[in-house]
């Protein structure tokens, strides 16, 4: 055999590179269930079993494009992990050379690098043409700069790709409409929200769903609401229900969140395009298409490109740039272990709670809640990045490593010192009384500081001010910040340092 063509759960892309030059006389696709892909983190159910069905849903794609495919799945081959699903098929079939593309985990490609180099067989990795970015241009982008901003990788971008530009201009006049997207529902709450699309489990869904509770059944999460595209035909219904119905008002609740409200309007195509179901170009083309043909509010429109052209890009150069240091930076030296109410929501923290109860029964959260409630309470609670940026990868139906962990370590947790943020995402439970309405059901109070009621978000937040008072007083982006901590008497910051020291010290109790 000449090449086993080694297809990965997330590169379910009919366009690969890893099938140029494919020849079904010389060449076979190898695809691989592997225990260790569920377990190196403890992988909630419902992101087991749509990664799974979704290769299953691909591998059929490929014979019935009569192309010769070994498919080593769990309940057969039950490889314990990919590197031993590689060398078991390369000595069944003999093979000179495995290729695969770039894979989003340096731990898979290196394992994979091992396992063919232990086979004796060469390993060919090629470049992922999905992105638009390559791991090249970033890095030529990044050039040897200490910080880098966003904001201007994605003013290129804008410009290299002919996104929403007129002429050498953004449409508008403005690259940027971010101001006018952080509004919350108000009082009266979200109104007319729209239902996201049904993606019924089919036949294939099902049995795996089945499996996922068979073999996997300690793991967190449920699959009862599985409700994901699971082949590209899906996610081209999912991508058009959202233009449809949601791109026109995705920008200004963007950042809002309510008791209940799952979704909103949020597009929910971060599964499906990092699977490789859908193409970034397609989503972007398809979003400035509407708001060429439809007219729609342009800070949606704009907001929305910005996520997947600006955000989604720049992680992952961040990650191929940044490791393997990001993996373990620990910017604050922080030590706290993970509370367990991650894992079950049952914390007296309301918004903790909501937004914990939801990544369970989904498999979703949106980025807020992600960066303001989970994450901001990883970084105030002083807990090891590492064991958060493991609970993400673990939780979230989209989680692959590459945008995870710039979004977890980086973002959420300023574990790499700020490379791309200019100041840590931090807040006192007010930042959740004005944007949702998770106060209101809560056992504590969000402007109590200190005392039983005190809220824990708000007395870890002056806590942390006061920590790290003589850094933030002098960066501008957060000198504000402590100029208030300033304001308080030594015998209020003495009550705040108490009480979060009771706190930091039982995580588990709050
Ligand atoms: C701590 C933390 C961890 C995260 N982990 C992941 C992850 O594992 N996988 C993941 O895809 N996203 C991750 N994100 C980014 C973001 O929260 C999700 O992409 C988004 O919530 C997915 O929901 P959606 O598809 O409805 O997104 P929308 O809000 O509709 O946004 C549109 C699209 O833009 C892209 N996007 C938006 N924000 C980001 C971002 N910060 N980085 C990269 N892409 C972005 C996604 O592809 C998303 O589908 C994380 C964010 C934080 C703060
Ligand atoms: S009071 Fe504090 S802990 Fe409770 S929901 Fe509000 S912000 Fe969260």
């Amino acid at each position: 055999m000449r090449n086993l063509v080694l297809v990965l759960g997330d590169q379910l892309d009919r366009e690969s590179a890893a099938f140029d030059g494919f020849d079904p006389k010389q060449d076979r696709v190898l695809m691989i269930e592997a225990f260790e892909e569920s377990t190196h983190v403890w992988s909630h159910k419902t992101r087991t079993a749509l990664f799974l069905s979704a290769m299953r849903h691909f591998a059929k794609e490929i014979e019935a494009r009569g192309w010769p495919i070994d498919y080593r799945s769990l309940d057969r081959e039950a490889d314990a992990s990919l590197a031993s699903g590689v060398t078991a098929a390369v000595a069944a079939r003999k093979a000179k050379k495995v290729v695969v593309v770039e894979p989003g985990d340096l731990r898979v490609r290196a394992s994979l690098e091992a396992a063919c180099a232990k086979s004796n067989c060469e390993f060919e990795v090629r470049i992922d043409r999905h992105f638009l970015c390559t791991v090249d241009e970033f890095k030529k982008w990044a050039g040897k700069n200490k910080s880098l901003r966003m904001e201007f990788f994605y003013r290129e971008m804008r410009k290299r790709h002919r996104v929403l530009m007129d002429g050498e201009n953004p449409i508008g006049g403005q690259w940027n409409f971010d101001a006018e997207n952080r509004k919350s529902f108000g009082k009266s709450g979200p109104q007319d929200v729209p239902t996201p699309p049904k993606f019924s489990p089919d036949t294939i869904t099902n049995e795996v769903i089945a499996l996922v509770e068979n073999k996997f059944k300690d793991h967190p999460g449920s699959t009862a609401n599985f409700n994901w595209p699971v082949t590209r035909e899906d996610a081209l219904r999912a991508l058009d229900d959202f233009i449809e119905k949601r791109l026109g008002d995705f920008g200004p609740h963007q950042d809002a969140m309510w008791t209940g409200l799952v979704f909103a309007w949020h597009s929910l195509l971060s599964s499906s395009l990092n699977l490789k179901l859908l193409n970034p170009r397609e989503v972007i083309e398809a979003a400035e298409g509407a708001y060429k043909k439809r007219k729609l509010d342009l800070a949606s429109v704009e907001g929305f490109i910005r996520q997947v052209l600006g955000w989604r890009e720049f992680m992952r150069g961040v990650y191929f740039t940044d490791m393997p240091t990001l993996k373990t930076a620990n910017h604050f030296d922080h030590k706290n272990d993970l509370p367990k109410w991650y894992w079950t929501g049952e914390t007296k923290m309301n918004c903790l709670k909501q937004c914990v109860d939801q990544t369970l029964e989904y498999g979703y959260s949106h980025h807020i809640q992600r960066l303001m409630i989970t994450g901001m309470f990883g970084i105030t609670a002083e807990i090891e990045p590492q064991q958060l940026c493991d609970w993400y990868l673990a939780v979230y139906v989209d989680a692959v490593e590459w945008v995870e962990l710039p979004n977890t370590a980086g973002m959420a947790l300023f574990a790499n010192g700020g490379r791309f943020t200019s100041k840590p995402y931090v807040a006192s439970g007010t930042y959740v009384k004005r944007m949702s309405n998770y106060c209101d059901g809560c056992a504590y109070k969000p402007d109590v500081k200190t005392g039983a009621k005190a809220c824990p978000l708000t007395t870890l937040y002056w806590n942390f001010l006061d920590k790290h008072e003589k850094t933030f007083s002098s960066n501008p982006r957060t000198s504000l910040m402590v100029k208030n901590l300033q304001r308080m008497t030594d015998e209020d910051r003495a009550a705040i340092y108490t009480d979060a020291k009771r706190m930091l010290k039982d995580l588990n109790a709050l």
